[in-house]
């Protein structure tokens, strides 16, 4: 029995850190260049693992450097790879500059992630072991709605994080139990900016809903439940890449071990915290201790 099945993107981070951006035409000096795994479904895999759940990996890598330390990073966080594909061609890389405030502008070219377009051998047998199945937007979408129609099946616990932000076919919204959107996503999902009346629209068609606020923290409605304020705690951001895959990896450990949801979203947004005072992402995610601790 596997606790936490992530169907997901892995994607190689190249990341520049510099004072700011730059603007369309402009050359910006920047400071330093590093390599970090990463890809929404890969970050979220080793959040969870770290955080202390039982966490399985499907989707691909590529046939090059890139796919072999993707694959290395997740099983040296304890994340099983075995349905963890190896296509041809290359990974998935993000190209993403991060500025002095912890900022982060981004390009993502899927390669090997766009490879995965239904779920292959294996994997719904592996999704019908699971409690929870956390599915992004960096897969194409058929593989998305697959994935969330076999949790349907199997009554797993369906969390989509709708990253990147695009309109959603409401099939796909049907099948997801809990909807965890940044600010940004939840403004683009629904054509309302105020994060309130974003969340309260969003329940017409999810059960329920995290909308998470950056150093606001986060807010959580359901349609029946009170609604849930979770501030941060004071920290100094050096890097916010990974922030909201650490927040929702956590919280998936959290309500698997049958935390009620207010205790869940503290547990989530301690460990967001940690993330956010280190640079990278896979990378500056925290164990389960440091979480304990914080
Ligand atoms: P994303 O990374 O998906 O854009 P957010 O920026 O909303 O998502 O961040 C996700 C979570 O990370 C927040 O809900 C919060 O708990 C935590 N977080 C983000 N920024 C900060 C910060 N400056 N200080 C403390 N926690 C933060």
């Amino acid at each position: 029995m596997t606790g936490i099945v992530v169907l997901g993107s892995t994607n190689m981070d190249l990341v520049v850190y510099a004072a700011r951006t730059p603007k369309l035409g402009e050359t910006v000096t920047g400071r330093e260049f590093r390599t970090v795994p990463g890809g929404k479904g890969a970050n979220q895999a080793v959040a969870a693992a770290r955080a202390g759940g039982e966490v399985a990996m499907i989707g691909a890598v590529g046939a090059d450097g890139y796919g072999e330390r993707l694959r290395h990073t997740l099983e040296a966080s304890g994340v099983d790879t075995d349905l963890l594909r190896t296509a041809e061609g290359p990974s998935g890389t993000a190209h993403i500059v991060v500025d002095d405030e912890g900022g982060n502008a981004k390009v993502v070219i899927p390669g090997a992630n766009g490879t995965v377009t239904e779920l292959g051998p294996g994997d719904e047998a592996l999704i019908e072991t699971a409690g929870t199945l956390l599915l992004q937007l960096e897969l194409p979408l058929s593989a998305v709605q697959s994935g969330a129609d076999a949790a349907r099946r199997h009554a797993v616990r369906t969390v989509l994080t709708p990253s990147p932000a695009q309109p959603l076919p409401p099939e796909l919204l049907a099948a997801v139990d809990l909807l965890v959107p940044n600010e940004h996503e939840a403004a683009t999902l629904t054509g309302v900016a105020d994060p309130r009346s974003a969340a309260e629209s969003l329940l017409r068609q999810v059960p329920e809903v995290v909308i998470t606020l950056g150093a606001a923290g986060s807010l959580y409605v359901a349609r029946d439940a009170e609604p849930v304020r979770v501030p941060v705690p004071r920290v100094t951001p050096v890097d916010r890449t990974g922030a909201g895959d650490t927040f929702v990896g956590a919280l998936a450990v959290a309500l698997g071990e049958g935390r009620p949801m207010p205790d869940a979203l503290r547990w989530a947004t301690a460990a967001a915290a940690l993330c956010v005072t280190r640079p990278g992402a896979s990378t500056s995610m925290p164990y389960r201790p440091e979480i304990e601790d914080a």
